[in-house]
């Protein structure tokens, strides 16, 4: 079963509107981007202009948008907001870029996916702020170029190499977003559990910080699934027993992994004994895309060390083979 619960992607009623933080005073974690950005918006500020075109990546969940949203407030400016896929085409992109007041903030997400021709108008309105637009066709056909406002085009995907390479040169801060450790997560849990207006210990926060795959978005589902649990049993104030009882019924186990990441593990223990194999072989094994297995299920185990993404594929480690509670075969002697 691969139940969307534990997912740290985006799903169509995203409830996590409520919990976005609105400052860079308010957003938990991520120190060091959150420095560097304080840095950028105070000088933009200062000197009155549009502040240069960000770049934010990193795994779904871990706060893009939500860092995308902040940086038009901090700077005091409009926020326009689309994604890669919906601009279809050349003119879409044009109406937008158009429509913008001076110094907006312009956030496309997903921004490794924009169609070619649509990412080929980008790069002059980046670089000079116009656009080149042909009138007419054949050989009477010219381009005539029109100014656009000085705008900054905040960007989000999963990995920064996803982007070809002209796009991502024309990003001048380009931001790295990291998992949240626990502790973070436990900060994240506090302020979600207030706004929510849910009871919970400091033991059955720390349990749900624990078990959402340093990953905010997950962390704010997880808390309203344990919410629910926790009402119907009438348990009153969430404690780490009520939580841990929510969580495996969840299926999400003490490391904060669901059916799909044991899933994956146990394909590479037993059916690839350990690895190497390639993510290719893997994807076609779980039936998800190769994308979702990479952008998705892997980033975590990795960070955990479970799992190695090696030249000649992805390896089981020592604590991947502990956690599914198999002993790896002997070596093979040849
Ligand atoms: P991304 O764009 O990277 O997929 P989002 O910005 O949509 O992620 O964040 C997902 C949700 O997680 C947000 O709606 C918000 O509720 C929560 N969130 C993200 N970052 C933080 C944070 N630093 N502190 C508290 N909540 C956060």
């Amino acid at each position: 079963d691969n139940s969307p619960i534990h997912s740290p992607e985006r799903q169509p009623e995203d409830p996590d509107a409520a919990l976005r933080p609105k400052s860079l005073g308010e957003f938990v974690g991520q120190a060091a981007a959150r420095e560097n950005l304080r840095v950028f918006i105070e000088a933009a500020k200062g000197r009155g202009e549009a502040m240069d075109h960000v770049l934010f990546f990193g795994p779904p969940g871990l706060g893009k948008t939500t860092l995308a949203q902040i940086v038009a407030k901090e700077l005091g400016v409009g926020f326009r907001s689309t994604s890669g896929p919906v601009i279809a085409k050349a003119g879409d992109l044009a109406a937008l870029l158009t429509n913008l007041e001076p110094h907006d903030v312009l956030f496309i997400d997903e921004i490794h996916r924009l169609n070619p021709v649509v990412e080929e108008v980008l790069y002059p309105a980046m670089e000079d702020r116009a656009l080149d637009i042909i009138i007419g066709e054949g050989p009477s056909a010219r381009s005539v170029r029109i100014d656009l406002p000085p705008f900054t085009l905040v960007g989000a995907t999963t990995r920064q190499g996803l982007l070809t390479t002209p796009l991502r040169d024309r990003f001048g801060i380009p931001v790295r977003l990291i998992f949240y450790t626990e502790d973070e997560l436990l900060s994240v849990v506090a302020r979600g559990a207030r706004l929510l207006g849910m009871e919970i210990d400091e033991s059955g926060a720390r349990e749900i910080a624990r078990r959402s795959r340093g990953t905010p978005r997950v962390a704010g589902r997880l808390m309203r699934r344990v919410r629910d649990f926790a009402q119907v049993k009438g348990a009153g104030t969430v404690s780490a027993a009520v939580a841990d009882e929510a969580l495996t019924r969840l299926e999400i186990d003490r490391l904060g992994l669901d059916a799909m990441d044991r899933r994956y593990l146990t394909m590479i223990a037993t059916t690839y004994k350990g690895g190497p194999v390639g993510v290719e072989t893997l994807a076609a094994g779980l039936a998800e895309p190769r994308d979702t297995v990479e952008e998705v299920v892997e980033p975590y185990l990795i960070q955990l060390g479970l799992i190695a993404r090696t030249a000649r594929g992805r390896c089981l480690n020592d604590g991947g083979w502990q956690h599914l509670g198999i002993t790896p075969p002997a070596p093979f002697q040849g």
